[in-house]
């Protein structure tokens, strides 16, 4: 990338008007400066993120925002993972749904992306196998007729590999001209003619005026990389700028909590153990953020009040139970289908119990009975979310949900027997949505200008296919800027 000079002085302002602004500084966002400006090196470009710079970053924290974004901050594995962008789901999708990029385009796309970052100093050697613990694993939930979901060859980058690498791609990033605003929340946006206006707010009071963060700014082009967690954001951003959205069928069911010592087994040897199970119905049934001794909380989402877990990174400092959901990820035909209920179980939840998540023991929900606050009290397992009330949930999901769920519990069982217990903990509701954004094969969506890229718009699922994205909608960019 050639070097250019820039003015110690040239703060964000809203007069002036960028050619390109990034909202999201994770690997996608900045994959895709990196690309813009090594392909139209007199590009005004500035990347804007909620979260902190990479100094004020720590590995012990779980913020997800920030310099690096999720993955390559606190995850790091490398792997190609499914050979297609977006991902195509293994239940039926969108009747457009379509690969902007696959098979051998998509595997040089994401060399260049690992030749880059190991450019950029992260060094970890490719193995071609999982470890020994792992591999087993895989195995023995094959055994029990699940779909460990995994992917290998991969390599793990270090902490140091991934500080090295992250900084490395900053004075790249700033060398060739690129600006950066942290603690800056992208509120709301709009169309200004031909360009794009943003509406931003401090991110936290704490960041409250310290950058001298300024309310609106102004570009040609909009790139809009928020990840997972803005996905909801990214729906009403992408509306309202009058791109085609499309939703998904809602991905709905229970969050279970249990002694972390039963669920040690699988995730002493993976933290998040992904495993799947797809129905005969057009559904697939899932273990999803998995929090080994972490917390069950409630959380506002998708306008519904639903449970989530925190995770705890350090293990001393680990709990004494474990959390995950096991949700039903319905296809689109399957949610025309006996599938057809998920939004609605949130709703009938959270009126329900205002406010609070329900409880119930599982032993309970397999008689068809309410858990009462004494046989709480009484339960082995103590809910770490103290709100949730304990009441009944068994009757808001449908017999297709219950059928898969035992099946899929008593699976999960021989992996870490214990799990399927009377005292294990069920709440309700949990829920994850997602939306489709159509694109063109450089991720323009269909408001010329306005891009989209990584996970926040469901493209991709991992380190390597999130930057492949961002490199399409570098690329993209450049060519909508001439
Ligand atoms: C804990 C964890 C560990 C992971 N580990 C791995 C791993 O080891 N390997 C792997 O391949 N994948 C991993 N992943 C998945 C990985 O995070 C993603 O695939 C990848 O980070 C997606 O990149 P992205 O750029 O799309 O989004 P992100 O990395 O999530 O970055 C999005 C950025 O957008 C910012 N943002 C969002 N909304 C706004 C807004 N309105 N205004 C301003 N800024 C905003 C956020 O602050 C964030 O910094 C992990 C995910 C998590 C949560």
């Amino acid at each position: 990338m050639p070097r250019q000079s820039r003015a110690a002085s040239d703060q964000p302002t809203r007069e002036k008007m960028y050619d390109a602004i990034i909202v999201g500084a994770g690997v996608s966002g900045l994959l895709a400066a990196y690309e813009l400006l090594r392909l139209r090196p007199v590009s005004a470009v500035l990347l804007v993120d909620a979260g902190p710079p990479l100094e004020r970053r720590s590995a012990q924290d779980a913020t997800t925002g920030g310099y690096g974004g999720a993955g390559l901050y606190l995850g790091g594995r490398l792997y190609f993972g499914a050979t297609a962008l977006p991902v195509m789901p293994p239940v039926s999708s969108l009747a457009w749904l379509r690969p902007a990029l696959s098979g051998d385009a998509f595997a040089r796309r994401a060399t260049e992306v690992d030749e880059l970052l190991r450019a950029l100093g992260a060094r970890a050697e490719w193995q071609q196998r999982p470890p020994e613990p792992l591999e087993r694993a895989i195995e023995q939930a094959s055994a029990a007729g699940l779909d460990y979901v995994t992917s290998h060859p991969s390599r793990r980058l270090s902490q140091e590999d991934k500080l090295v690498a992250l900084g490395a791609l900053r004075e790249r990033l700033l060398a060739a001209g690129a600006q950066f605003l942290f603690g800056a929340h992208v509120d709301a946006t709009e169309r200004d003619g031909e360009g794009f206006r943003l509406a931003l707010s401090p991110a936290s009071a704490a960041d409250g005026g310290a950058g001298g963060i300024p309310a609106e700014l102004r570009a040609r082009t909009l790139l809009l990389a928020p990840g997972r967690y803005g996905a909801e954001w990214l729906r009403g951003a992408a509306t309202s700028l009058g791109a085609r959205v499309e939703s998904l069928p809602s991905t709905f069911g229970v969050r279970l909590e249990a002694p972390a010592s039963v669920y040690d087994p699988l995730t002493d040897v993976n933290p998040d153990p992904r495993m799947q199970r797809l129905t005969r119905d057009d559904a697939l049934i899932k273990t999803y953020a998995t929090c080994p001794g972490g917390l069950v909380t409630a959380v506002r989402r998708y306008g519904a009040l639903v449970a989530s877990g925190v995770p705890i990174m350090q293990r001393e400092q680990r709990g004494p139970t474990t959390t995950v959901a096991i949700l039903a990820q319905p296809g689109m035909e399957g949610a025309s289908g006996v599938w057809r209920e998920g939004e609605r179980a949130a709703r009938v939840l959270n009126e329900r119990t205002p406010d609070r998540l329900v409880v119930q023991r599982l032993g309970d929900v397999r008689r068809g009975w309410s858990t009462t606050e004494e046989a709480l009290a009484a339960n082995g397992v103590r809910p770490s979310d103290s709100t949730a009330q304990p009441s009944a949930l068994h009757d808001v999901y449908s017999a297709a949900y219950w059928r898969a769920f035992d099946d899929f519990i008593a699976r999960l069982d021989q992996l870490a027997p214990g799990i399927n217990a009377e005292d294990t903990l069920i709440y309700g509701p949990a829920e994850e949505r997602f939306w489709g954004f159509p694109t063109d094969e450089l991720l323009q969506t269909t408001t010329p200008g306005l891009f989209m890229s990584g996970d926040g718009a469901g493209q991709s699922q991992g380190i390597i296919q999130a930057s492949v994205c961002g490199l399409l909608a570098g690329e993209g960019m450049a060519r909508a800027l001439g």
